[in-house]
């Protein structure tokens, strides 16, 4: 069996991730350091706890799994945060990102599927994103973000690492057999957040902010089916397996929805009101953020199925059903 080391395999993206690599035939090796993760939702491969900043913890893994590629997912990853505490999205992202490039390079393991997103962008006032755009992060995450993707070059050059790069849009939705799901602590996202306030779990959704320059003044985002999302880093470590160039892939639908829209997408999904009040523009946000690319369609054969907004938030609303996952 292949073996693939998943950082961040215990969390949203990367446990899904983990169920499309054991569904093609890999098996993930989930490290994790369960601070954002959740040890129940390593469910396709064994767990390996411990921390991207110890350097020790990743060569055991490494020495114990043999991995033929790594993704790598674990980050710290919410916007609002990395700006008031830069320091630490510095620290954590682009130290274990050095710790785990060095120690795949010095066991020979040559392939890495990269977590980086649309924030690495910042905001470019409507245009429509894809590969080629400048990245200008306005954000300690996506400036963290960005500076990975060029350590990743640069050890390609040093030392033949090779490495897919995809670019997220706004990752949405649960496994639509129920497996899996998100759950952060404390929540931040917008889908979560709204359904939470559905269900009556919260008093209201606030809204960040309405003046922007947007159809209806609230952000536009692009939402992506974190199955879809899943499938094509699958695509993207066969790609690498199969010896062809290093490449970056935007991973969206191409497709925005205010959140106002998404708001009113809900009460057609759940046949119930959301409750909202307006509030204030949370720092960092992009007034936009679209992709423009369908590279990963044309090049990577990636085929998102679960992506419509509909779906996407029907399968969250179903996961917010269940009990969820315990620490
Ligand atoms: N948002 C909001 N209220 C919330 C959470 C998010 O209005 O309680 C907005 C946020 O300003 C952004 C969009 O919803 O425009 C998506 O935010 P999320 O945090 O889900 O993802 P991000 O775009 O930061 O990756």
């Amino acid at each position: 069996m292949t073996t693939v080391l998943v950082t961040g395999g215990a969390g949203y993206i990367g446990s899904h991730a983990c169920k499309a690599l054991a569904r093609a035939g890999f098996t993930p090796v989930a490290f994790d350091n369960l601070s954002t993760g959740w040890a129940e939702a390593v469910r396709f491969g064994p767990l390996e706890r411990g921390d991207l900043l110890d350097r020790a913890a990743i060569d055991a893994a490494m020495e114990k799994h043999r991995p033929v590629a790594v993704m790598h997912f674990a980050a710290l990853s919410l916007v609002g945060e990395s700006m008031q505490d830069p320091g630490r999205y510095w620290r954590v992202n682009l130290g274990g990102a050095l710790n785990l490039i060095e120690s795949a390079v010095a066991h020979g393991v040559k392939n890495v599927v990269f977590s980086s997103t649309c924030a690495t962008y910042g905001d470019q006032d409507g245009v429509v994103l894809d590969e080629d755009t400048p990245q200008r992060p306005i954000n300690a995450y996506g400036g963290s973000k960005r500076a990975i993707e060029e350590v990743l070059g640069d050890f390609g050059a040093s030392h033949g690492l090779r490495r897919v790069i995809f670019r997220y849009f706004n990752v949405a939705g649960a496994d639509p057999e129920g497996e899996l799901g998100e759950q952060h602590q404390p929540e931040t996202h917008l889908i979560p957040l709204m359904l939470e306030a559905v269900a009556g779990k919260r008093p209201a959704l606030t809204v960040f902010g309405e003046d922007y320059p947007t159809r209806d003044g609230t952000c536009l985002r692009d939402y992506v089916h974190v199955t879809d999302l899943a499938q094509a880093h699958v695509l993207g470590l066969r790609w690498l397996l199969e010896g062809k160039e290093d490449r970056v892939f935007c991973l969206g639908s191409g497709t925005g929805f205010t959140v106002k829209e998404v708001i009113a997408a809900s009460r057609a999904v759940t046949n119930r009101e959301v409750p909202v009040v307006m509030g204030a523009r949370r720092a960092g946000d992009a007034a936009a953020l679209v992709s423009g690319s369908r590279r990963a369609v044309e090049e990577l054969g990636w085929e998102p199925q679960h992506s419509s907004l509909r779906q996407m938030i029907g399968d969250a609303w179903a996961w917010a059903q269940k009990p969820g996952y315990q620490r």
